[in-house]
Parts: structure tokens; C-alpha cells; sequence
């Protein structure tokens, strides 16, 4: 499973980053933080669907392998 942030949908809250923090890490540019995924970093497809259902944006983009949106 993929899985990508938004980053115009971001508003920076961290709820995903405190849920799957071995894959995704917060990101500071100037005023700007967002969440932005760590390269090779590990989590479980179910962590993955916790924290993308968490992220009151929708900010937080799962895709099947093959490229196919499953989230949301
Ligand atoms: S939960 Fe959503 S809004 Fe909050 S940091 Fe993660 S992607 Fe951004």
C-alpha cells in the first residue's frame, strides 16, 4: 500500500504523524508545517488506515500498489 499527503490539504495538526510515526514526520517551511511521508519508512496497512481516517482533511491519501485511490 502507498501512501501520500496532500500537502494543500495539510493543515498541520500531526494527528497522523503521533499515529504512524516511523512513516510520516512533520515538516516545517517557514510558517508552514505540513506532514510529509519519510522515504523507506515502515508502517502497517492497518496503522495506515487509522491515521488517514484520523486526518479531519482527508489529507492523508492511501493507493493500492497497483496505483488505484482507496482513501479516500
Ligand atoms: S492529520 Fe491530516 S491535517 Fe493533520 S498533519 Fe496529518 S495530513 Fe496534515
Amino acid at each position: 500500500m502507498q501512501v501520500h499527503i496532500d500537502r494543500d490539504s495539510c493543515s498541520g495538526t500531526g494527528t497522523c504523524v503521533r499515529l504512524v510515526p516511523a512513516r510520516l514526520r512533520m515538516v516545517k517551511d517557514g510558517l508552514d508545517t505540513y506532514a510529509e511521508v519519510i522515504p523507506d519508512g515502515e508502517a502497517t496497512e492497518e496503522q495506515l488506515w487509522e491515521a488517514a481516517e484520523a486526518c479531519p482533511w482527508a489529507a492523508v491519501i492511501l493507493e493500492s500498489d497497483d496505483g488505484q485511490v482507496l482513501f479516500p
